[in-house]
């Protein structure tokens, strides 16, 4: 079954059918990479820009290159480099980029729904490649696909997802998908980064051992260090002492497990250096597969035949969200802010008993 979306804005509400053709496709695509001249035809002609508004490495290289080896013409804007910095809306600047006809726009963003907002407006794809503390789609696609390549299959796993489960768009993204193909979600922090209203997702615990306990997949989160001392944690020690994943918890969970991480690391805070070095650690495969998971997508989006609504450059509708501000305002490229820490305690105690 062909993909049904116009836009990859999140994972929330794609069904199975959806998840798993990306992911066959995402498969498939994966032996481009190992072979000599890593190249194929299929997007030719195409145009991709990539619109990043907050810092990344690993993300745009990884759109680049899956770009490249598709032989779609990249260009690569960042807020550093562009006329944002001199006061033009992310509207603005949409719109002139549109105007040049691309045929996807991979947009990273620190206000959520960002993308929503342009998808809204702009007749071409938009891929979300992560929108403040919202949903970063392809990291879940390709921990997905990690997944799968390991285990074989996702439904029936348990996954422990550890850390700031409160800001992670790695984790959004992650759990809804997870869900919709069958998987069980364990979520485990702090308090703070775990307000009751997230167990509707899945079980969740303060308790590091018992969460991983008998889990087939481990997920670490990074922690960002910027929230310490902001009442989410106490200190970095403390948090690595509850929270980072040692080699004695990693034998807590099964025999088979395997651990991820999306990068970037601290090592010794989130996970122990050697854990993640270590032999259960599918850290370096899942940056493997974000190429073929980005191959994937850029072809399902960039390569669908236009239709009118493709054509209709502006929506009359209302985008979602922070669509306002990002229509009228200058561009904030800061973090995005966090939402609003619950009221609890900051000392990190390990459920009794
Ligand atoms: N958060 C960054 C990204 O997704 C990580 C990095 O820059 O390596 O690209
Ligand atoms: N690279 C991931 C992201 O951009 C994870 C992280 O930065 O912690 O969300």
């Amino acid at each position: 079954m062909p993909f049904a979306h116009r836009h990859l804005l999140g994972l929330e509400g794609i069904g199975r059918e959806d998840l798993l053709s990306l992911l066959d496709t995402a498969a498939s695509f994966k032996e481009i990479s190992q072979r000599d001249i890593k190249k194929v035809p299929t997007l030719r002609g195409k145009t991709v820009v990539s619109l990043f508004y907050e810092p990344s490495t690993r993300t745009r290289a990884s759109f680049e290159i899956a770009a490249k080896r598709m032989s779609a013409d990249f260009v690569s804007l960042s807020s550093s480099t562009s006329s944002v910095t001199k006061g033009e809306t992310l509207l603005d600047t949409a719109r002139n980029l549109a105007a040049m006809a691309p045929d996807a726009i991979v947009l990273r963003h620190s206000a959520p729904g960002a993308p929503q907002f342009l998808a809204a407006r702009l007749g071409c794809p938009i891929i979300n490649a992560g929108d403040g503390a919202h949903e970063h789609p392809t990291q879940a696609l390709l921990d997905l696909l990690t997944i799968r390549e390991h285990k074989g299959r996702l439904h029936g796993l348990t996954v422990a997802i550890v850390g700031d489960i409160l800001h992670s768009r790695v984790a959004r993204s992650n759990v809804f998908a997870l869900r919709t193909l069958g998987a069980k979600v364990r979520l485990i922090g702090p308090p703070t980064f775990l307000p009751p209203e997230l167990r509707a997702w899945g079980e969740t615990t303060h308790d590091l051992h018992e969460g991983v306990r008998d889990a087939d997949v481990v997920m670490m989160l990074r922690i960002q260090l910027e929230r310490q001392g902001k009442n989410f944690f106490p200190s970095v020690d403390e948090y690595s002492h509850y929270f980072c994943l040692t080699e004695r918890a990693v034998g807590l969970a099964n025999p088979d497990v395997i651990i991820l991480h999306p990068g970037p690391m601290n090592r010794g805070v989130e996970i122990a250096s050697d854990v993640a070095d270590g032999p259960y650690s599918v850290i370096m495969d899942q940056v493997t597969n974000g190429i073929a998971v980005r191959m994937a997508v850029l072809y399902l989006l960039a390569n669908r035949p236009r239709t009118k609504a493709d054509l209709d450059v502006e929506a009359p509708t209302a985008g979602p969200l922070a669509a306002r501000s990002l229509a009228t305002g200058p561009l904030a490229t800061g973090p995005a802010s966090p939402p609003a820490p619950p009221a609890r305690p900051a000392r990190l105690r390990r459920r009794a008993g």
